[in-house]
């Protein structure tokens, strides 16, 4: 059995996806040509076939706009200049593969010095499709995770945001990874797509291949690779139960939160998309706490989402919650958060670079889009806009007279905006959890970003597994933030909630039910055993208790 970092939500047992992406090593080679002709021509059409059978795949999973990125990767293949470039290589007496490859590289290369950004983005797709081509004339499989066309448990060395943005949950049961960490992005979004996973596995990669029988139990960070009879029953019968338990919560949905001594919390969900509202509806939410709106960003495949889509996003989740609060965080992109179609320039330290609310501040013309889509959907719901990484007074001010602006200009525009719109911030880095009570003077609300609250009081990449022993949103000294941070917002009658990952940990629900928070915000999954946990804890005995825990001496 190995041993990782499970992100407590479910057991799974399925067959092993190996998500590898190959490396090729291509050396020059001379070739008989017809032969080499007739080895193009079949690796082409393989590729073609590929193409329509990934696009047919992702059909239900993304926009139309996105999937016209395949298109153009059909149009590419077929297209009669690159084609009969790599057929003229192949007739001056070199192989096919050798062929694609410098024809290839020759055209990527042309695309690297342009100016032009949607011409400069091609270049990604000569890469992709040239390397389908490849990998098709050399017999090696190419795995995508949107080709994925049965039910899988996806293991992989490491998964980008943009990858886990791609998993169909309908399909890939769980995943697990040799490297990452409990708080790395890849994990929570899986969190919210309700898809157990274990991280920081390590040995995975070498211990598994392809078609493998795994178990992976979430909630122990328990990995079995081709699992003995016995494995496969213990297993099962601790599935069973787990499934069996969530079942019997259900009870729960339809009641608040309200503890023994009569204290009301709310407990909303994190979610990436529209989506993602089904279960956390059927799991009781009282609202929604955190939409990261970065995942419609990243699930784009050519450029930043327009005004209209993301009006059309927005709108949704607010008319599905139905007059329940609705916190949308504005575009919290950088650090691990990469686009395919923006590239950020490469800095040291990119979680502490150009990132989330600083990057919008600086590029206005694209925060623009998603202040006004915003403004424009308050009137189907309730909404509160949240800002990420906010590190001072001035920055949340700016922010703020950013979205102001944008609604008189709305209002002029004779657009409809809500004035009931609640602007808050999201406290993640230790200076605004140290100035929390000025900060609350403008902001109506806080929402504690735990998982990046942890990593810069501690100086520990959230996605490193060597130093995952750093994430201790527990210790005195992150308790004591998020205690000044609540604090700071009572004492100026704001509210405060908590949507990083300790909002759902079942340890921690009496410290901060003690420590006086208003809100706990958490993959729908969770949300049903936390609150089991809340009602049966009492207030004022929970005040009692706190006082040891931040070491006031
Ligand atoms: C956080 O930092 O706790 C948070 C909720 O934001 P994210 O995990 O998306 O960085
Ligand atoms: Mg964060």
């Amino acid at each position: 059995m190995l041993k990782g970092i499970g992100t407590k939500n479910g057991i799974q047992i399925g067959k092993v996806y190996k998500f590898e992406k190959p490396s090729l090593s291509i050396k020059e080679e001379k070739g008989e040509a017809q032969e080499e002709m007739i080895k193009l021509e079949r690796a082409i059409t393989k590729t073609i076939e590929d193409i329509e059978t990934i696009k047919k795949n992702a059909v239900h999973l993304f926009s139309n706009a996105d999937l016209e990125i395949f298109d153009a990767h059909l149009s590419m293949v077929n297209d009669p200049e690159y084609l009969g470039q790599i057929k003229e290589t192949i007739n001056k007496g070199y192989s096919a593969v050798w062929s694609t490859k410098i024809v290839s590289d020759n055209m990527y290369e042309m695309f690297v010095g342009v100016e032009d950004e949607y011409l400069k983005e091609r270049k990604e797709d000569i890469k992709d499709v040239s390397t389908r081509v490849l990998c098709n004339l050399l017999g090696v499989d190419l795995p995508d995770l949107s080709i994925i066309n049965e039910k899988v448990i996806v293991v992989a060395d490491e998964l980008t945001p943009a990858d886990t943005a791609k998993l169909n949950r309908e399909l890939v049961l769980g995943f697990v990874t040799e490297k990452g960490s409990r708080n790395s992005h890849s994990a929570i979004m899986a969190e919210s797509l309700g898809i157990p996973c274990v991280v920081a596995c390590e040995g995975i990669v070498s211990s598994s291949n392809h078609g493998d029988t795994i178990i992976v139990d979430s909630n122990n960070g328990d990995v079995v690779v081709n699992p003995s009879d016995e494995d496969l029953h213990n297993y099962g019968i601790a599935k069973e139960k787990y499934e069996n338990e969530i079942e019997g919560l259900k009870s729960l949905k339809d009641k608040e939160t309200i503890t023994l001594d009569k204290r009301k919390i709310e407990i909303a969900a994190n979610i990436g998309s529209p989506d993602d509202l089904y279960s956390a509806i059927e799991n009781g939410a009282e609202g929604v706490g955190l939409l990261r709106t970065e995942v419609l960003y990243l699930n784009k495949n050519d450029c930043f989402p327009n005004e209209e889509e993301q009006f059309e996003v927005y709108k949704k989740v607010l008319e599905l919650m139905n007059g329940k609060r609705v916190v949308i965080r504005t575009l919290d992109i950088g650090g691990d958060k990469e686009l395919n179609y923006f590239k950020f320039e490469n800095e040291t330290n990119p979680f502490l670079g150009y990132r989330a609310i600083r990057f919008c501040l600086d590029r206005k013309d694209i925060f623009k889009d998603q202040i006004r889509a915003l403004l424009r959907a308050s009137v189907y719901g309730k909404l509160a806009i949240m800002f990420p990484m906010i590190a001072t007074i001035d920055e949340f001010k700016e922010a703020k007279e950013f979205v102001l602006t944008q609604k008189e200009e709305l209002l002029k525009e004779g657009v409809k905006v809500s004035d009931e719109i609640e602007i808050g911030m999201m406290v993640e880095v230790p200076a605004a959890a140290v100035l929390a009570d000025e900060f609350a003077k403008y902001a109506d609300f806080f929402s504690i970003g735990t998982n990046d609250l942890v990593q810069y009081s501690m100086a520990a990449d959230r996605l490193s597994s060597k130093v995952n022993y750093l994430y201790q949103p527990l210790n005195p000294s992150i308790l004591r933030l998020i205690k000044m941070t609540i604090d700071g917002a009572h004492k100026n009658g704001k509210w405060c909630g908590i949507c990083g990952e300790l909002a759902s940990d079942e340890e921690a629900c009496e410290i901060l039910l003690g420590f006086g928070i208003d809100e706990l915000s958490m993959p729908a999954a969770k949300i049903l055993p936390i609150r089991k946990k809340m009602i049966w804890l009492s207030y004022d005995k929970a005040k009692e208790k706190i006082d040891n825990l931040i070491l006031k001496d």
